[in-house]
């Protein structure tokens, strides 16, 4: 065991898990934050973020993350590049293993996020942040008055295209199938809505634009017919679901069915001492706002915690 037991240790460098490090370093814990494999999180790969209180004209995604790693580290936070390799919850202190190191602490904030599922062509990671988007909410108002698409068939999709009605000229909506998850009432609405466009049985082949560093069209062909397409859009955004990172904690604390940390009393999950906040645990609301006021939450728990073990 390291001679060193850490008061608490924060999984995750994203807005939850920044909070909780501005929060429990200010309570002077001395808290540890691991990047993970994303450091910043979401924000990090989004642009203008106009919906963060505070910021009147707005503020670069990576902008606002880099002054709340300078809040936490101005309290004394510190910061590792690595992520979780393992975590042994059943004992105390905590175990963790960081890439070869292996840290214990009384207790642990996880705050490792969710990732968007992407398509995973090479010309969709080359425009992310240039017109390939995952996030309506966040970058729907950059296309006004543009054509897009939306790919996906659940709710998500349905979501978001039904948002970004509000901006767009028009929504073409690409699904892999002719069969969609969304619930009927949404996929309803998007039918009838005069703006959206469904393309079935349509799968993205290339992200057009890379050269130009933005989209100008997407190659695009039908699955049942085989044939090959072009749409003109200035913008994707995907809406085929995230991915919660916390299957590294499967079989110690409660996960959903999707693999989203199950919490009760906002941040507690079932082993004392452990905490999930953010995207992780919140597949309802994902926003930078209620990640970070999640973050406040574990991070105040945590103090009282370590306070009623006599720290
Ligand atoms: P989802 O229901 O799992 O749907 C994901 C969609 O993306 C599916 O249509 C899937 O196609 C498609 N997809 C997945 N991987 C793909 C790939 N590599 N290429 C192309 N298409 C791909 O996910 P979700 O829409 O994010 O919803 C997740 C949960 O949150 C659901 O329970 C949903 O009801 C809920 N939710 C609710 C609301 C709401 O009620 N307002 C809003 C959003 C989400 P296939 O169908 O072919 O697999």
């Amino acid at each position: 065991m390291s001679d060193t037991i850490r008061d608490t240790v924060i999984l995750g460098s994203g807005c939850a898990g920044l909070t909780a490090a501005i929060y429990t370093a200010r309570a002077n814990l001395k808290p540890l934050v691991i990047e993970g494999h994303e450091p910043g999180g979401q924000l990090s790969i989004t642009t203008l973020v106009e919906n963060f209180p505070g910021w009147p004209e707005g503020v670069q995604g990576p902008q606002l993350i880099e002054n709340m790693k300078l809040q936490a580290t101005r309290f004394g936070a510190e910061f590792r590049v690595g992520h979780l390799v393992s975590a042994d919850l059943s004992k105390h202190p905590i175990e963790l293993k960081v890439g070869s190191e292996t840290i214990h602490t009384r207790t642990l904030i996880i705050a490792s996020g969710a990732s968007a599922r992407w398509l995973g062509l090479p010309s969709e990671h080359a425009l992310i942040g240039h017109g390939v988007s995952s996030c309506a909410t966040c970058d729907g108002f950059f296309f006004t008055g543009k054509d897009i698409a939306v790919v996906g068939g659940g709710d998500s999709a349905m979501e978001e295209a039904l948002f970004l009605t509000r901006f767009a000229n028009k929504v073409s909506l690409l699904h892999r199938r002719d069969q969609f998850r969304a619930s009927r009432i949404m996929l309803d609405r998007a039918i009838a809505h005069p703006k959206i466009e469904f393309h079935a049985n349509t799968v993205i082949d290339e992200v057009m634009g890379v050269e130009q560093k933005e989209v100008t069209g997407l190659r695009t062909h039908n699955t049942v017919t085989g044939e090959e397409s072009i749409l003109n859009v200035s913008g994707m955004f995907l809406g085929i679901g995230h991915i919660p990172n916390a299957k590294m904690f499967e079989g110690q604390i409660d996960l959903d069915e999707d693999g989203y940390i199950k919490t009760h009393d906002y941040v507690f999950t079932r082993v004392p001492g452990v905490y999930a906040c953010g995207d992780v645990q919140d597949r309802r609301y994902r926003q930078a706002i209620t990640a970070a006021g999640t973050g406040c939450m574990a991070a105040l728990e945590v103090e009282k915690y370590l306070e009623e073990h006599g720290r």
